[in-house]
């Protein structure tokens, strides 16, 4: 019998409110997340699932985490950190979020509206300074040269890898069941996954975590 792995996952995208009722978000459908949740459960590893909001039922027996925003999915992350052999970060956190949220709806009228947007704290790299022999995988989802900017994240957040996709095609990345991608490692792998189903590339993240976890 396999030993049984920590593996922490998030999953989804986050929201960064404007106002009461309105927010800035992305694309991200959750489904590579939960994949990998789902995969890891079903071979007897134990996973905290840290998901953004999503219209998707976490697999039976993975403890699961409901976030809004960037900076919930970060105090969730610090918080189960510790507790994990490996991270597999496939959410697709808010880049920036709205400096100020606006208390009451913003009326809407004829002129232009500006929104001052700051950057959120980068996760991956933050715990990444605690890292410690954690297994740190990270995605990139890319729409012009994916390998090249995906390359740079794996140096600048410290990962052992990092999945690479084109999300500028149709059927790979956002909201679709399959998924194409490039998997580089910091010792210098290159393996390119071709098109496959969701479930078939968790199969190849959680066969990654378990030859490496040894
Ligand atoms: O958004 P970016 O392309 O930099 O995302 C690359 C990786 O970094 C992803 O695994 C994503 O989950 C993670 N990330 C993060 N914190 C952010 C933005 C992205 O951990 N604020």
């Amino acid at each position: 019998m396999r030993t049984p792995i920590n593996i922490l996952i998030t999953a989804g995208p986050t929201r960064e409110a404007i106002d009461p009722v309105r927010y800035i978000s992305n694309r991200s459908s959750g489904k590579m997340g939960y994949a990998v949740a789902r995969v890891a459960i079903e071979r007897g590893h134990r996973v905290h699932l840290i998901s953004g909001p999503v219209s998707l039922t976490a697999p039976e027996g993975a403890i699961l985490k409901q976030v809004v925003t960037a900076d919930e999915m970060l105090r969730a992350v610090e918080e189960h950190f510790p507790w994990c052999r490996a991270l597999v970060m496939c959410a697709a956190v808010a880049d920036w979020r709205p400096r100020r949220v606006a208390t009451q709806k913003i009326k809407k009228g004829d002129r232009c509206l500006s929104l001052e947007l700051e950057p959120t704290v980068d996760i991956l790299g933050h715990v990444a300074q605690a890292k410690g022999n954690r297994l740190l995988v990270g995605f990139a989802a890319e729409t012009d040269m994916p390998e090249e900017h995906a390359v740079a994240k794996l140096k600048f957040k410290n990962l052992d890898f990092i999945v690479a996709n084109d999300v500028s095609r149709q059927d790979a990345g956002f909201e679709v069941d399959t998924n194409a991608a490039v998997l580089m490692g910091a010792d210098g792998r290159r393996e390119v996954w071709p098109l496959m189903s969701k479930h078939a590339m968790a199969g190849l993240i959680v066969d990654l975590i378990e030859t490496e976890s040894n």
